[in-house]
């Protein structure tokens, strides 16, 4: 009898045509999360059976349709830090990606993928700011090796193809290379992909692919993709349009007309007008003789190394850390000393073999300089937002000397006590610059010589207000 009477109920509770029944979306989250912690562990299958799963049982939802994206044959699966210096927020992200690897073979991009920050790190320009930058990995599996040309198409990950030069170099998707970026919670448009069957590599547009995987042609590529460098190499490669001046390579071979003229004017050994660059013997000029990865050489040439400085100094604040929060010129915020003293912190960038410049100035109120810089860069480094947006200027100089230059303890850390003994009751303004000065011991000159927007130098400021007894 009581079976009889639970049988109706139980199919008003249960149709079988009806949808299932609504699942909160904690479900779905928690669902997406768990295949993410798969692929980021190199369970590759589990991960895209998960996404799987959250296709069909999410459907029509956010996370559902990011399971079906992800549970295609050629998909991104995942990522993993596999460097990671600082929050997204003041680094140079760079995303490894693989191009052509199958389910099976994605342990062995794996492997490639943890060698190349060493690269980095060994090579001088880049392994003096290495901690500027972040390597992720991103887990991209494709269904196909093959790279497309010669009337064959492949299904994998981000397009892979055979360009127009002569000797086939191998390119892949724009497109495909940013929809996976917009994948993973931050980065700054930059990706090395490696495709396993390509050969060369090309490199533009935040994007340096690299057929195999040759370390050479990576640094060289980089200098393309980020650096956004010419060719210092005179061979011809494929047909080229005609040679646009750029940092690294002109059409004119007037050394005073010359983008690394400053350099010229500097004397910096072995910086001068070379014939024989972009891809072609004549009309096109390079910098040194043979001293740059951008041609035959095996580093970055001082010209190229500067754009690479300033480069980095685009995404990455010098300013790394700040305590306790600064406070925009025009605030009426301000941090009362309580005690003895009020102790205000910055965390400096820390370059691997020199130092930044840390200096402190404290102005009563009516004094307190009216920076031309826009209000913005008081805030705090995470707040500020990219700072090639921001329109950095060179900062005005401040005619006093400064009250403290502070020498920095570990980790870049620098502070400035600010002792009530010392001031009468009022409002101050406390200002802080950090500068990198860019030149290592033993080097006749910076790095950096020309810095038009003051990308190497950062400023906050703080409000203090000093109590009557
Ligand atoms: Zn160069």
């Amino acid at each position: 009898m009581k079976a009889l009477l639970a049988l109706p109920l139980l199919l008003w509770l249960l149709p079988p045509s009806a949808p299932r029944p609504a699942l909160v979306d904690g479900d779905a989250a928690a669902l997406l999360e768990k295949a993410e912690s798969r692929a980021e562990s190199g369970k590759y299958r589990e991960a895209q059976r998960l996404y799987k799963k959250l296709a069909e049982d999410f459907a029509g939802t956010p996370e559902g349709r990011i399971g079906e994206r992800r549970s295609k044959p050629s998909a991104f699966l995942g990522a993993a830090d596999i460097v990671r210096h600082g929050d997204s927020s003041n680094r140079v992200d760079i995303v490894l990606m693989g191009e052509g690897y199958q389910l099976k073979e994605m342990k062995a991009f794996a492997k490639l993928a943890d060698d190349l920050p060493d690269y980095f790190r060994r090579n001088r320009t880049l392994g003096e700011y290495y901690s500027y930058f972040n390597f992720i990995r991103a887990d991209l599996v494709s269904a196909d090796n093959g790279v497309d040309g010669f009337g064959r198409e492949y299904d994998t990950a981000l397009g892979g193809h055979i360009l127009g030069t002569y000797a086939g170099h191998v390119g892949v998707n724009g497109g495909e290379v940013r929809r996976m970026l917009d994948e993973l919670p931050a980065h700054d448009g930059q990706a090395i992909v490696f495709a396993k069957l390509g050969v060369l590599g090309s490199g533009g547009g935040g994007i340096a692919t690299i057929g195999g995987r040759n370390m050479k042609t990576t640094l060289h590529e980089f200098g393309h993709s980020f650096g956004r460098l010419s060719d210092e190499y005179s061979s011809e490669t494929h047909k080229r349009g005609p040679t646009k001046a750029n940092v690294n390579v002109t059409d004119n071979p007037d050394p005073d007309r010359a983008p690394w003229k400053h350099f010229i004017d500097a004397k910096v050994p072995g910086v001068d007008m070379y014939q024989g660059a972009d891809g072609r013997a004549r009309g096109a000029w390079r910098p040194t003789a043979n001293g740059c990865i951008m041609g035959a050489g095996e580093f970055y040439c001082p010209v190229c190394r500067e754009q690479l400085v300033k480069l980095i100094y685009s995404m990455v604040d010098p300013i790394d850390r700040v305590a306790p929060a600064p406070h925009r010129s025009r605030s009426d915020e301000e941090h009362v000393v309580e005690g003895k003293e009020l102790v205000l912190e910055v965390t400096a960038m820390q370059p691997a073999s020199h130092m930044l410049q840390v200096e402190w100035w404290v102005f009563p109120e009516a004094d307190a300089p009216r920076s031309t810089v826009s209000d913005s860069s008081f805030a705090a480094p995470a707040k500020r937002g990219r700072r090639s947006t921001r329109n950095p200027v060179e900062l005005p100089p401040i005619e006093a000397k400064p009250d403290q230059r502070s020498k920095g303890k570990r980790d870049g850390e620098h502070e400035f006590r600010f002792k009530r003994s010392a001031f009468e009751p009022g409002r101050y303004r406390v200002v802080c610059r950090v500068t990198d000065p860019a030149k290592l011991r033993g080097d006749r000159h910076p790095w950096v010589l020309k810095d038009d927007r003051g990308l190497l130098q950062s400023e906050v400021g703080w409000w203090v207000r000093v109590p009557a007894e």
